[in-house]
């Protein structure tokens, strides 16, 4: 078994997140959410989960589709899916990485 030592994160003294380790560049399943189709509020934040590129609506929508999926699969780290955005989620640290 490899030994794990913690890394810090460039910005600052968070331990580093694991997670993110190993993760391949998904494609976006689609454009919208998965889970909600013709329901989907156009003000809901869109993520995608970067372990299998899953699309769901964020946490801040009434069905936190995203955060159900990680429920479901314990795929842990979603991003925002507007390209230019940095915003990832891990949601077993419970904090931006
Ligand atoms: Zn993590
Ligand atoms: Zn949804
Ligand atoms: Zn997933």
């Amino acid at each position: 078994m490899p030994l794990e030592v913690p890394v810090a994160s460039a910005n600052g003294s968070a331990p580093h997140c694991e997670h993110l380790d190993g993760l391949e560049p998904v494609t976006p399943q689609s454009s919208y959410c998965q889970d909600c189709e013709a329901g989907y509020d156009e003000r809901a934040t869109l993520l995608i989960c970067l372990t299998c590129g899953w699309v769901a609506c964020s946490d801040g929508s009434p069905n936190q589709h995203a955060k159900a999926h990680y429920a479901e699969t314990d795929h842990a780290i979603a991003a925002a899916l507007e390209t230019r955005s940095r915003w990832r989620w891990c949601y077993v640290h419970q904090r931006l990485v």
